[in-house]
């Protein structure tokens, strides 16, 4: 065993003429982790990877990986690699001289490049398309080509910019597995941007919620799900209901939907709640606390759930519940907003 791969940013901050992309991000990442930075388009994702494969020069920060400067090196000296989102083939090479491309630069013996590269096909199950060219391969078996091109130089750190945007639903869902299991396999540190907020729960063990070009919440998917810590994250992650409320007291709050209870002390007069719509109940009669009357305005049916607009007087929630209940738009119901379900976020 060598040292830790650990990797530190500190300080990174990247401006494109007047435009601020990056702003003083700073993280580390334990050797062998799988963490995902999630945010929506033009938050400055793909910028920061291009700093860490240098394929772009940081204005200020510093990033080290077992305490060895990164940012000093050349792009072909460091020691990560890059899975990109449209695969970035050689097509004139067949599928195992691609895979081989890197190791070939290398000067590695003929033998050791065939074992190789047989080896990582075998481990993305690829092994019986390696005499294809890219043209005869499908959008996922590309990508799949792309990841073993780049573990088979066994990098320290795999960057994947949105490597399963340009597949259907059902191959990013596989291949979403396999990203998870490869990771284990290898042991190396991957780091995934991402918009899509279903992989990077799927796949992390580590998210970074991104906005701006600043990290605004760091968790592991359960933390940044269950307690999202601003309205930001609230509404990006599983678009939760989003209320805005007046402290009372350190346990209750004044809403647009009437005083409601909330789990801890608000450390602002005036605030927002958030509360996720799967976990808002249905209830025949008035709850104990913290019931709201309101009616179904709409419904839809979205496979394995129903999605219901629920009007509140002058608020809509959003109410998610099981396909076996019945609610007619027009229906009056029940809503209880648990207060442990309840999240006093900080904006
Ligand atoms: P996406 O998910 O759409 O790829 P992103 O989060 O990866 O978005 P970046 O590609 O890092 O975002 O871009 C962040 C911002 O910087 C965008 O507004 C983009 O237009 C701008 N930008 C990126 N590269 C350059 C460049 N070379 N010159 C000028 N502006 C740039």
């Amino acid at each position: 065993m060598g040292e830790p791969l650990d990797l530190k940013i500190t300080g990174l901050s990247k401006s494109f003429g007047s435009l601020q992309v990056l702003r003083d991000l700073s993280l580390e990442v334990p050797d062998g982790q799988f963490i995902t930075l999630l945010g929506p388009s033009g938050c400055g994702k793909t910028t920061f990877l291009r700093i860490l494969a240098g394929f772009e020069a940081a204005d200020r920060g510093t990033a080290t990986l077992a305490g060895r400067d990164l940012l000093a090196l050349p792009p072909h000296k460091r020691p990560v690699n890059t899975v990109f989102q449209n695969y970035a083939l050689f097509p004139h090479l067949d599928v195992r001289e691609n895979v081989a491309f890197g190791l070939r630069s290398k000067k590695i013996p003929n033998d050791e490049i065939r074992r190789r590269v047989d080896s990582v096909l075998e481990m993305v199950r690829i092994g019986e398309l390696a005499a294809r060219h890219p043209s005869e391969l499908s959008g996922g078996q590309r990508q799949r080509v792309a990841l073993a091109r780049a573990l088979a130089v066994e990098p320290d750190v795999l960057l994947l910019d949105e490597p399963m945007s340009a597949l259907d639903a059902h191959l990013r869902h596989d291949l979403q597995l396999e990203l998870r299991s490869l990771q284990r396999k290898t042991d190396t540190t991957f780091l995934l941007v991402t918009h899509d907020q279903d992989e990077a729960i799927a796949v992390s063990d580590r998210i970074l919620v991104m906005d701006g070009g600043s990290i605004v919440q760091d968790g592991t998917a359960e933390d940044v799900w269950d307690r999202p810590v601003s309205k930001f994250v609230a509404s990006f992650l599983g678009r939760a209901n989003l209320l805005s409320a007046k402290r009372i007291s350190a346990s209750s709050v004044e809403t647009p939907l009437g005083p409601l209870s909330v789990p801890r002390d608000p450390p602002w007069k005036e605030g927002t709640l958030a509360i996720r719509p799967e976990d808002i109940e249905i209830r025949d009669a008035a709850p104990a606390c913290n019931g709201v009357r309101g009616t179904v305005a709409i419904r839809l049916f979205r496979g394995d759930h129903w999605e219901l607009s629920v009007e509140c007087g002058p608020v809509s929630l959003r109410v998610l519940t099981e396909t076996d209940t019945h609610h007619e738009a027009g229906q009056e119901l029940w809503l209880e907003l648990s207060a442990d379900d309840i999240q006093v976020l900080r904006d």
